[in-house]
Parts: structure tokens; sequence; C-alpha cells
């Protein structure tokens, strides 16, 4: 009998479940659309009826587990989310007990980008690795650190939250309470807000803002400037966390990476300039490779941490 696990990503726009087998195979995906205004109800009726879509048609009995990816702070021992833009309806309610309520299953509750992680490490640009951090590039920027082929969640749960890192001491204002937050300068976000300052366009996207950088005018010539200040402020977290870390291995994944020919001079010259550390070693800093699918197979994995 096939063992196979299930995870789930809960994201920002859809809803995704999996059920994927030990070695890494993904066995079926289902995808829908989530209504995050709908509610706390809507929502946590999908992610059940997801689950079990996939358990019915898989059979309990080969089930190792099931994992599930959610934006936002956690409380990992009690499996709550305690801080997220998204879910704010969520707060403080016992999703995981409730969703094992409703399965009668075991559910482990991780935060998404830390998930996004140990999908990379387990069948991704980390799998030689066992220690590495990923940031993951979007509306805000996530974060997980692995350690030892595990997740590095602190005593709450909320280590890796390396979207809050200050990078500009008294810059742009974040929702978290700090100023100057990494993701308030190197996310998709803040690349799109930066050219919407600079009237490069309107209702841009980050894919806008790089073909804007391809072009040898004006325009073009504001689009590589913000690329290179998103890359700044990249190049300075990363130079803090090589030097905190040691790792061998950086990973960035998301919406901004197509742009890395922009971006990532400017970042790699900076973390040469901030960390010796670097300079001295063979750190490597690179795009991940399991894009939108890492929370998948990392949420999937969560069964099989040891
Ligand atoms: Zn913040």
């Amino acid at each position: 009998m096939v063992q196979y696990s299930i995870g789930l990503d809960l994201g920002g726009t859809n809803l995704r479940a999996a059920a994927i087998d030990s070695t890494g195979k993904m066995l079926d995906k289902i995808a829908g659309a989530t209504n995050f205004v709908e509610g706390r109800e809507a929502v946590l009726g999908d992610m059940v009826a997801a689950i079990e879509k996939l358990r019915e048609k898989h059979g309990a009995e080969g089930l190792a587990g099931i994992g599930a990816g959610v934006p936002g702070f956690i409380r990992f021992k009690e499996g709550y989310i305690t801080n997220s833009n998204n879910l704010p309806y969520f707060e403080n309610y016992p999703v995981r007990d409730e969703m094992e309520k409703r399965l009668g299953a075991k559910v482990i509750l991780e935060n998404d980008a830390n998930a996004a992680a140990l999908g990379e490490k387990w069948i991704g640009a980390g799998r030689e690795h066992d220690d590495l951090v990923l940031l993951t590039l979007g509306t805000g920027i996530g974060g997980g650190i692995i350690y030892g082929g595990k997740i590095v969640r602190g005593f709450v749960g909320m280590a890796g939250e390396l979207g809050h890192i200050t990078v500009v001491p008294n810059g742009n204002p974040c929702g978290c309470g700090n100023r100057g937050c990494l993701e308030k300068h190197a996310s998709a976000t803040a690349v799109i807000a930066m050219a919407h300052m600079l009237h490069l366009g309107e209702n841009l996207t980050a894919k806008d803002v790089n073909d804007i950088a391809k072009q040898q005018d004006e325009p073009g010539e504001k689009a590589r400037a913000i690329w290179a200040a998103m890359g700044e402020a990249l190049g300075i977290a990363l130079a803090t966390l090589v030097n905190t870390f040691n790792f061998p291995l950086y990973l960035l994944s998301g919406g901004p990476l197509p742009a890395w020919d922009f971006f990532a001079p400017r970042m790699m010259e900076v973390v040469k300039q901030r960390s010796y550390t670097f300079r001295a070693t063979g750190t490597k800093i690179e795009k991940a490779t399991l894009g939108g699918e890492a929370g998948l197979y990392g949420a999937a994995y969560l069964p099989w941490e040891k």
C-alpha cells in the first residue's frame, strides 16, 4: 500500500491541497479559489472538504498525516494563527483543533513560508542541504529557516518572520508596528508601490515593472532603479542572515524572481559589502525551484518531519 500524506496550502487567492507519497511524488492535487471575504466558516469548510476528498480517493489506511500551511504568525503548539492580514477571523480561533474535530484526524498547522522552506529542502533547490533559509517575495515577505533538516520554530512558533527584519531605520510603516521592515521595501507589493509613485503606470504588477526595466528609455531607467533599491534592501537582510547562521544556502522565491537580473547584482554587491562570512565562504544565494508548489510539498512533508 502506498504511504502518502495530505498537504494543504492556504494562499492569498487560492486554496490547494495535494496527496503526496513519501518519495515526494504528487499523486493528486485539488486547486480552488478561496474567498476570504466569505468568512471563517466558508474557508474552514473548504479546507476540510478538500482534505476529505483526497482522503476518500486515496484511502484512510495509507494516510500518514495531514499538514496545513497558512499565512500569518503561528502559535504552533496551540494550532492558532495570532496575526494575519488575510485571515483576521482566524485570529485566536482554534483552527487546527476545529479541523481535527471535523476530520477525525491529526492536523499539523504551520506558517506557509515555513512549509515552503521545508518543501524546498525536501525535493527542491535545498535537497542537498540540511541548513537553509528561504525568503518568499509576495504581497509581503515570508521566511523559513531549516536547520538540521527541520523547521526552526522558536519557543512559540513565530521564528523565521524574516519579512519583519528592519532594513531601513524609520522606513515605511508596517502592519506589524515596526518601520522599515524588509517586506515594506523588497516585496512585490513594495516594488509596485515604488513604480506607482514614480508614475510608471497604473495597476501595475511585478511583471510589468520587470518589462518596463527592459526598456532603453527614462521609464526603463526608473524601473531599473526600483529593482536596484529592492535588491539593496534584500542584500541588507541577507547579509544579516548570512552573518547570523553561516548556512550554505539562501533561497528566494515569488513573483519578482523573473527580475533577478535587475535586482540580484545590487543584492549580491550589498551582501558582499556587509558580510565577511559571505566573502570568506562559498555561501550560495539562489532561486528556489518549486515555485508556488513549495508550500504544498512542505505541508505534506510535515507529518514526516522528524
Ligand atoms: Zn513588519
